[in-house]
């Protein structure tokens, strides 16, 4: 089913991001990589921040084509040397980080008796490990600089709710609200805000993985994985889009005081109501 919201969405996007400097962790795929392209047609110099040196940098090069900055940077956002290394880089090349999207994620589902020590600090440590010591680098940038800035870290309806087999996703996703709220507090002095954007379903590699195992964990088909599990409490049975997130990452990253600081917005076609 197409999703007639996003071409409105896209038609009203005036907010510009010029002469910023915007840091997209997990940009090779999915939502990072629309985020990045979005904020460069907003007029950002943007930073391709993932695992995947070689699809960083290959997608860098295709937004630079957009006629803005980009870098293309390799980093394993759970690990702190890489992370404070790649934001060094970035600050050589383009100066301080303006905005941060804290975005990289992974998913791995199974039912709590099963579920891996391993798999468990895995996942914790991409997500928690990973938006403490980007937002932390992040912080001493914009600190630095005097300009302060706009740090975004990439929660989930998951923040907000619990589905089965998802304990540590869950426990992460909700943690994340905790870290953004400290984060504005501690950064109102230095003119950072901090939000959390909590999307539906969105149908990138990510989701595309879960299809299956999911079926094949619930024993239900993946047709019955799509409708009864993940879009069942949406309004219109359709999945979030990327852009539909990217736009609710510019709205934050532009947004030109602390009024929006602290909150959390959820992009999920109606499945979670605040
Ligand atoms: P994706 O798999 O398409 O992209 C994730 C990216 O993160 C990949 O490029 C991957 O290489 C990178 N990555 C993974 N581990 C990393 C690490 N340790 N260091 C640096 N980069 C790493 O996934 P996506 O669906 O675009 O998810 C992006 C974010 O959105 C995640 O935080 C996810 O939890 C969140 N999210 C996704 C959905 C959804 O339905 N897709 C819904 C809500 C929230």
């Amino acid at each position: 089913m197409n999703n007639p919201g996003t071409a409105a969405v896209h038609a009203s996007a005036t907010l510009s991001l010029k002469g910023r400097t915007a840091l997209v962790t997990g940009s090779a795929s999915g939502i990072g990589k629309r985020i990045a392209e979005v904020f460069a047609d907003a007029g950002a110099n943007v930073v391709i921040a993932d695992l995947r040196q070689a699809d960083a940098k290959a997608t860098a090069d295709a937004i630079a084509g957009k006629g803005v900055k980009t870098l293309g940077v390799a980093m394993d956002v759970t690990d702190e040397a890489a992370v404070d290394a790649g934001f060094a880089e970035v600050q050589k090349a383009l100066g301080a980080v303006d905005i941060l999207v804290s975005n990289a994620g992974i998913q791995i589902v199974a039912p709590i008796q099963d579920f891996k020590f391993s798999d468990w600090k895995k996942l914790i440590a991409v997500h928690l490990d990973g938006g403490f010591l980007t937002a932390r680098a992040a912080v001493r940038q914009m600190i630095a600089s005097g300009r302060g800035g706009s740090i975004i870290f990439m929660g989930s309806v998951h923040s907000k709710e619990a589905s089965a087999l998802k304990s540590p996703y869950v426990a992460a996703k909700h943690g994340l609200e905790g870290l953004a709220k400290v984060i504005a507090k501690e950064g109102a002095a230095h003119n950072i805000r901090t939000n959390v954007i909590c999307p539906g379903f969105v149908r990138t590699p990510l989701v595309e993985k879960q299809i299956p195992e999911q079926a094949q964990e619930l024993g239900i088909s993946e047709a019955d994985v799509v409708k009864t599990v993940m879009l069942k409490e949406t309004v219109d049975g359709e999945f979030t889009t990327v852009d539909d997130v990217a736009q609710a990452a510019l709205t934050f990253a532009a947004w030109p005081s602390n009024a929006l600081t602290g909150q959390s917005l959820v992009v999920s076609h109606g499945w979670f109501m605040q």
